[in-house]
């Protein structure tokens, strides 16, 4: 049996608990998919409102109200199989109905002060938890639909912990599994709260691992959610005419974590346990400017190891989710999930009383970028720059919001790379030792919580010629958040630290950058740059410094003080190799919050000095926006490389793009390449200009749009 799940897939989901179940027509709406050129159907079988009840003729589960003798898993399995379409279950893994609920009380999830997660005051949807026996009743409704139902595969919605949860289940098997009392509080330098952090995940690992074995049968694609990677839920929702709005989905689980952490749920382990990966990105509800789909699927591909990534996008103007997105977004949104290893998945949340335009919008664009289905497999990410995420240092300290953080570092970092045109990885801890080697610099941004091997592997990196970017607090904490002055990263950056906790030197603070000839900033020389004012306080001991901090003023406008004499940039060659620039200050931060373009220019210049080798593909007079990504595939009629350039990099992080400005003619120069046989434009259906000179391939790529995709043959 093939593992039809291998190739690029097209996706949509039919949400049923907002439709007519009497009188919808699902063999039209399954028809009207294929325009699309949808490949794969996700049907609800077991939905989120009321909690649990059941889209087919179930024995176990309650039915949908109205459903009556309908089952719309088997008229959509009939359907999608004369279209070749594969279809999935769709279940909705942990809400119980209100009966349920009355029934087992003790099944419910609980937040840390005992309250049950609930849709609403009628206990229509209560979220159960799988350590109580509501997980034996899940399974068994797997098995019924497994045994009954020809379907291709099972996609488990939010099998997660969507609270706390401090049920009586989890505080006995946390005391059985560690002896202690299940933490109420958050502590996060606390052992025993950390033990409870990692004991969550833990118990949403292990059940998927479950689900997935009992659903799993050769021919079936089974995997899990995967919310908000790289994403943090806000408390509030803001202002509307007066009214604060609160977060519904933060309220669910009474706390303010980063999602992956909320919902208990290890994307790296759920990537080893499925057969594809797939990502939400709703990027309205976590206040995410388009561009962070680019940094979360780099993410995905880093623990994808080559499963592929079905991606949920955002179809309509959520909150009002009846009304489609603009064409700009719906077209650049699922060029950049193309281009970053991705496949669309849209959610049809009214399947029978749709924005009927804007699906035929979305149909129309994925049957066009059907097209480009044989360049999205068998490909790897030209390898340039790697930046390493830090689950550990997310988890550990990105909680306090105190400190200054390493997911908002990471996004300022890539968001410099991608307006720089700079190709780059994101990497996950576990691959880091694996992939590293690829990549010519390692940027590390703030990157606090580092463990022993990984600081193993990075010294080995830069001994064998690697770079290093480095700011902040990196490499300062051990795994477990613990300060170490000794076996920190300071021996690689060159200095040593002069006191243990970051310094507030006000806001209005500059840096000067000294004139010392090897690392030149034409441009921002003798010119005073912001630092932000936080910063870490180092001596340099076999490090240069390159820029110094300027003494703040008392008062805005007030007159600036002396020189402090305190090393802001620092440069390194520790082994005589390789090159290490570090930043005391979070300049990845700082560029994420203020966009001053002058830190966006000092970490591309210290990507090019670490990495002592120009980048291998580059563009000229491309504007800000544009992106770039870069493939090389192997395949039996030989080898090729695939440039995508989407006109993406806005930073809208809740409305919608409505509109771009096309680019003009932009050159793209390919670095040490051979001859190519042949240059076409896989989007435009059309040869491209190029030319070939000593190493050096130029292309000429026509104004863009919203994206444009280059197939280079040789
Ligand atoms: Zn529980």
């Amino acid at each position: 049996m093939s593992k039809w799940w291998t190739m690029p897939l097209r996706a949509i989901t039919l949400e049923f608990p907002a439709s007519d179940v009497a009188t919808i027509d699902v063999k039209g709406i399954v028809r009207e998919s294929i325009q699309g050129a949808i490949n794969t159907l996700c049907v609800f079988a077991i939905g989120y409102y009321p909690g649990g009840t059941s889209y087919y003729q179930s024995k176990i589960a309650p039915h949908y109200p109205g459903l009556g003798t309908r089952d719309l898993l088997q008229e959509v399995i009939e359907a999608g199989h004369q279209n070749n379409q594969k279809v999935i279950a769709y279940v909705a893994s942990i809400w119980g109905n209100a009966e349920m609920y009355r029934e087992h009380p003790d099944w419910a999830q609980r937040k840390a002060n005992g309250d049950v997660t609930s849709w609403d005051e009628q206990y229509n949807s209560v979220a159960m938890c799988p350590n109580s026996p509501y997980h034996d009743h899940l399974a068994s409704i797997v098995r019924e639909i497994g045994e009954n139902y020809d379907v291709d595969g099972f996609y488990f919605d939010e099998a997660s912990f969507q609270s706390w949860c401090a049920c009586q289940y989890c505080q006995e098997k946390f005391r059985r599994d560690t002896g202690e009392d299940l933490p109420r509080e958050e502590k996060w330098d606390d052992p025993v709260f950390q033990r409870f952090i990692s004991w969550r995940y833990e118990q949403i690992t292990r059940w998927r691992e479950e689900l997935y074995n009992v659903a799993k049968r050769d021919h079936r694609c089974v995997f899990f959610q995967g919310a908000f990677p790289l994403a943090e839920l806000s408390r509030s929702f803001g202002r509307v005419s007066g009214i604060q709005f609160e977060n519904p989905y933060q309220a669910r689980f009474g706390v303010e974590w980063h999602v992956p952490l909320a919902h208990g749920t290890c994307l790296a382990e759920t990537a080893r346990i499925g057969d594809i990966v797939h990502f939400e990105l709703y990027r309205r509800a976590v206040r995410e400017p388009l561009w962070w789909y680019s940094v979360a699927l780099k993410y995905g591909q880093s623990i994808a190891r080559g499963k592929r990534l079905l991606t949920l996008n955002m179809m309509a103007q959520t909150p009002f989710d009846l009304h489609g997105l603009p064409e700009a977004e719906l077209q650049i949104s699922i060029a950049e999930i193309l281009a970053n290893g991705g496949d669309p998945l849209f959610a049809r949340y009214y399947p029978d009383r749709v924005d009927k335009p804007a699906w035929d919008r979305v149909y129309s664009i994925l049957k066009e970028m059907s097209s480009l289905e044989p360049y999205l497999t068998h490909r790897r990410s030209i390898p340039y720059v790697a930046i390493l995420y830090s689950q550990t240092t997310a988890d550990i300290m990105d909680q306090d919001i105190h400190r200054t953080s390493h997911l908002g570092c990471l996004k300022g970092f890539a968001k410099a790379l991608l307006k720089s045109h700079i190709l780059f990885d994101v990497l996950s801890e576990e691959a880091l030792e694996e992939t590293i080697q690829d990549y010519k610099v390692l940027i590390l941004p703030n990157v606090a919580c580092l463990s022993e091997k990984n600081k193993g592997i990075i010294r080995r990196f830069i001994s064998n010629g690697g770079g290093v970017v480095a700011s902040f607090e990196s490499g300062r904490y051990d795994e477990k958040g613990r300060l170490i002055s000794q076996e920190d990263l300071s021996d690689i950056f060159g200095i040593e630290y002069d006191a243990n906790v970051p310094q507030w030197f006000g806001f209005d603070v500059y840096s000067r950058l000294l004139n010392d000839g090897e690392f030149v900033v034409e441009e921002y020389q003798d010119r005073p740059i912001p630092t932000g004012g936080i910063q870490v306080e180092v001596l340099p001991k076999e490090a240069k410094v390159v820029a110094r901090v300027i003494g703040s003023a008392t008062v805005h406008y007030g007159p600036l003080n002396e020189d402090t004499g305190l090393p802001a940039i620092l440069i390194n060659q520790p082994y005589g190799k390789g090159r290490v620039v570090f930043f005391a200050f979070p300049i990845g931060n700082r560029y994420l919050e203020f966009g001053v373009p002058a830190h966006r220019e000092l970490i591309a210049k210290a990507v090019l000095w670490t990495a002592q080798d120009e980048p291998p593909i580059q563009l000229e007079n491309a504007p800000q926006t544009l992106s770039l990504t870069a493939y090389r595939q192997h395949t039996q009629d030989g080898e090729c490389e695939i440039y995508h350039l989407v006109n993406s990099l806005y930073d809208e992080p809740i409305n919608a793009i409505e509109e771009v400005t096309p680019s003009k003619w932009v050159k793209l120069v390919v670095k040490g390449s051979k001859e190519p046989k042949k240059v076409t434009s896989l989007t435009h259906y059309m040869n491209l200009e190029w030319e070939f000179h000593q190493g050096v391939l130029t292309i000429r790529i026509p104004p863009i749009t919203y994206h444009h995709v280059v197939l280079v043959e040789y």
